[in-house]
């Protein structure tokens, strides 16, 4: 076995993502009081000690222990989900909020960790990995607490364990690695979705609906890289939503916005509706074969699903700060936020704007009969696409030293940029802005502040014969 139990169990992490990007009510509305001032309170409530029949530390520098990834976790896991991780739709009969947040402390690593809730020592988010969740429980219902041979479900957990470590290793390497200049390595992740105007103190805010503001990050991987800005791609549902064709757009905006660069590598997690799909791999391969980018190739690494701390993580969490370090947290408009952002994170940021011009129709190219011969996206954990070459060229593990090359591409499939998906912008119903109007716009101070406006909102009408993409 390449790695060592300890390594594995501290790699171990908790953190149900993309559920959380459904709504920001989590961060202004009610729950917001929850999610942010539970998981200290959960912290304090839970005993923290190492489970020492796990922990094989020998052999791993304090760098590894103590870096960005640090991760801790809890030897008595609470089956019940936590509050951040599970918002609960916001309807009439939620209790309104006291009126101002209480001030916020994250979460940070306990003194003595142990083994199921992992949290970053850098920002002290928590990751929860169900895989690793349900190991726990098993464990302790059906083997006293030890991972059993001959088990199919340890045994899966344990190929789990041991791909985590090896995908963090891999991360850290390529953290740590002083990379030429004309390399750009990069974590990219969606925030949770920022609901505009936000209001965390209004009770009118929480029942109001309000405007969904979307946050793709490029963020910059290692110190080395940290002289490389993050890259902010920002918009709202005015301008466009996120399925998978917005998506895409944004991560070609980012590579435009460093469009020298020889050499792309993003590490990403596996939400199959943002970074592993056949509309994304398309797209990537017409953008390193267009004159776009003067990219030769683009790579994109995949985490283990579960262990997904990156550093857009640690720069989302700057920009929560940032916002709450507003008077009352309060963010008004469109353009209030993209001084959020520019300001969070020491200013390491350059911001980009999506625009109408920016959603291209980007399509997905594959061809079903050549793909479902081919290992199953759920398995590849590297896949590169060249200039040059209408291949894929994959790996299914971190450690392989040679990429499979796969033909995926219909015949037919023709990598030119696109149009624009839409003639305008997306728009949103005028029903909701009327009523931000009525019911917030009022409660915003008006004397030298920025107030909420449709220009400020870059807002128009939702025209009806605009597509949707679903
Ligand atoms: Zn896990
Ligand atoms: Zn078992």
């Amino acid at each position: 076995m390449a790695y060592s139990h300890g390594k594995m169990m501290l790699d171990m992490a908790l953190k149900r993502k993309h559920e959380d990007q459904v709504s920001s009510e989590s961060i202004s509305g009610v729950n917001a009081q929850n999610a942010e001032s539970m998981p200290p309170a959960k912290l304090e409530a839970k005993e923290w000690t190492i489970l020492h029949s796990y922990l094989d530390i020998s052999g791993f520098s304090d760098d590894l222990f103590y870096g960005a990834d640090e991760l801790f976790t809890m030897s008595t896991p609470d089956p019940t989900p936590l509050p951040l991780m599970t918002p609960e739709p916001v309807t009439a009969h939620v209790t309104a909020p006291d009126p101002v947040l209480p001030p916020v402390t994250p979460a940070s690593a306990p003194e003595n960790p142990t083994l199921s809730v992992l949290v970053s020592n850098e920002t002290g988010l928590y990751q929860e990995c169900e895989c690793c969740l349900l190991q726990d429980q098993h464990v302790r219902a059906d083997h006293q607490g030890e991972a059993a041979e001959n088990c199919p479900q340890c045994e899966r957990w344990h190929k789990h364990q041991t791909e985590a470590a090896e995908t963090r290793l891999h991360y850290r390497s390529d953290a740590d690695k002083d990379w030429p200049g004309d390399t750009s390595v990069r974590s990219v992740d969606l925030q949770k979705v920022i609901m505009l105007p936000r209001m965390p103190g209004v009770k009118s805010a929480v029942f109001t609906r309000r405007i969904s503001t979307y946050h793709e990050t490029f963020a910059s991987v290692g110190k080395k890289q940290n002289k490389r800005k993050t890259i902010s791609v920002v918009w709202h549902e005015g301008i466009a939503g996120r399925n998978a064709k917005e998506i895409t757009s944004a991560y070609a905006a980012a590579l435009e916005k460093e469009r020298d660069i020889r050499h792309v590598i993003y590490w990403v997690d596996n939400c199959s509706a943002q970074n592993k799909n056949w509309c994304l791999f398309s797209s990537l391969l017409t953008l390193v074969n267009s004159e776009t980018i003067s990219a030769e190739d683009v790579t994109l690494k995949f985490f283990e699903p579960g262990h997904t701390f990156m550093s857009a993580d640690s720069f989302h969490h700057g920009v929560e700060q940032e916002m709450r370090h507003r008077p009352g947290g309060v963010v008004f408009d469109f353009d209030d936020f993209l001084s959020v952002v520019a300001n969070s994170n020491s200013r390491k940021v350059e911001v980009v704007e999506l625009k109408n011009e920016n959603i291209r129709a980007w399509m997905d190219g594959h061809y079903a009969a050549k793909t479902k011969k081919m290992p199953r996206l759920a398995e590849l954990k590297v896949m590169q696409l060249r200039r040059g070459s209408r291949s894929m060229f994959v790996k299914k593990s971190h450690g392989e030293e040679d990429f499979i090359e796969l033909d995926f591409l219909q015949k037919k499939f023709n990598p030119s940029v696109p149009t624009t998906l839409r003639l305008q912008d997306w728009g949103v119903e005028e029903a909701k802005k009327t009523e931000i109007l009525k019911n917030l716009v009022p409660l915003m101070p008006f004397s030298g502040a920025p107030c909420w406006s449709e220009t400020s909102m870059r807002l128009k009408n939702r025209d009806k014969l605009s597509p949707s993409v679903d």
